[in-house]
């Protein structure tokens, strides 16, 4: 299974393949700032799977949680890209709207529900988790 798909303006491309580990919808403040939304949904996949062309500006922040997430972004039209953290080493964070076609990746669940802006909504009949799910 391939997805392929791109930044706004072209100027960053993307490959993923194969199943991603988990797909979920994020409401925490900084996928809100990056954003400019109520939430992102990403995929997540071990970085081997994902292939990007094109050269990515990159944010390093501090999470709720403590750890640091790096966020890539299109230096070009600002599109949000690719989120990673060193809480889970190894993998990556693929903003789910930068595919062309998702629509056989299905979100499993929602984080930092506790964020969640009046305006916005938590996706219905998948567990919604007030802050990161527990680690197994
Ligand atoms: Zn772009
Ligand atoms: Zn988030």
């Amino acid at each position: 299974m391939t997805h392929k798909g791109s930044c706004q303006c072209g100027a960053i491309a993307i490959e993923v393949t194969g199943e991603p580990a988990l797909a979920a919808h994020c409401h925490c403040l900084d996928c809100q700032k990056s954003g400019g939304a109520g939430h992102l949904s990403f995929a997540f996949y071990p970085e081997a799977q994902v292939k990007v062309t094109g050269e990515l500006t990159r944010y390093a922040s501090k999470t709720d949680a403590g750890n640091m997430m790096t966020r890539s972004f299109c230096p070009v039209c600002g599109s949000r890209i690719l989120g990673e953290s060193d809480g889970v080493p190894g993998m990556t964070g693929v903003a789910l709207g930068v595919l062309d076609e998702s629509d056989d990746i299905a979100p499993a669940m929602s984080f930092y529900a506790k964020r969640l802006r009046k305006w916005d909504h938590l996706a219905e009949a998948i567990p919604a988790f007030d802050e990161l799910p527990p680690r197994k």
